[in-house]
């Protein structure tokens, strides 16, 4: 359709402007007005679509900056945020932290290869994740390092968190990977105090963890 726009010119009389308009070739005439109106609403239409495709950037980006690519757990950076703000409610609700650290995982990698090493690490991450193995709905799991874990469990004493620890071990243990068949992970757990920082905290439960692979991995052990 070939539109042609008049516009008014200088002399004009102002009678000849009003005729001015916008023709569709053998069509209707429409008047500018309608065709600015037209435009404009076109064009808030397109900003709006605009507008949400930069909303859903963003997200994808806040996202994207707090978990782990290969895991889609919470990264080191948003654990610590997590661990911070659990310390903040101490005093009205429990708040415990397990950490975990796949046993023997160099011969994993260095037998099957690096690949077969990540869908070790994937296959922790996913039960890490799955809430019917931990029972609990509230829960923030992420990957520190390597093939290192932190499950933050906020409303869990020492003795649930614990419970949970030895669910996740045992679930791990049953899992059978296509080369690397079955592997073993060792976990430490303690519960925040109102005295601890995020270094206490972190400090006490890598000390349970390292007690749980000097005392023959595949275990949980509480401090
Ligand atoms: P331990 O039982 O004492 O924990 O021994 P380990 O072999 O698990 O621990 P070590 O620290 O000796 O080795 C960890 C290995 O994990 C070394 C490193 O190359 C590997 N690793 C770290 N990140 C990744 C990763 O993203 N993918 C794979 N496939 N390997 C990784
Ligand atoms: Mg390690
Ligand atoms: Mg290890």
């Amino acid at each position: 359709m070939t539109l042609v726009i008049a516009a008014m010119r200088e002399g004009e009389k102002e009678t000849d402007y009003e005729k001015n308009i916008v023709q569709a070739k053998g069509m209707t005439k429409i008047p500018l007005a309608s065709r600015l109106a037209n435009f404009i609403s076109a064009t808030s239409l397109e900003l709006e679509e605009m507008n949400q495709q930069l909303a859903d950037m963003n997200e994808q980006l806040r996202q994207s900056s707090m978990t782990d690519g290969l895991t889609g757990l919470y990264n080191r950076k948003e654990i610590q945020f997590r661990i911070g703000a659990g310390l903040d409610y101490i005093q009205e609700r429990d708040f415990s932290v397990i950490m975990l650290d796949i046993d023997n995982f160099k011969q994993v990698n260095d037998t099957f290869g690096h690949q077969e090493g990540d869908n070790v690490i994937v296959g922790l991450a996913k039960i890490l994740q799955d809430s019917r193995v931990l029972g609990v709905s509230s829960f923030s799991a992420g990957r520190w390092g390597g093939e290192e874990f932190m499950l933050l469990l906020p409303e869990c004493d020492i003795s649930h968190a614990k419970e949970i620890a030895e669910s996740i071990r045992q679930r791990f243990a049953q899992t059978s990977f296509e080369q690397a068949h079955f592997q073993t992970v060792s976990i430490g757990v303690t519960q925040a105090a109102e005295r601890d920082t995020m270094d206490t905290l972190c400090v006490r439960v890598d000390e349970a963890l390292y007690a749980a692979k000097q005392t023959g991995k595949n275990k949980v052990v509480v401090s």
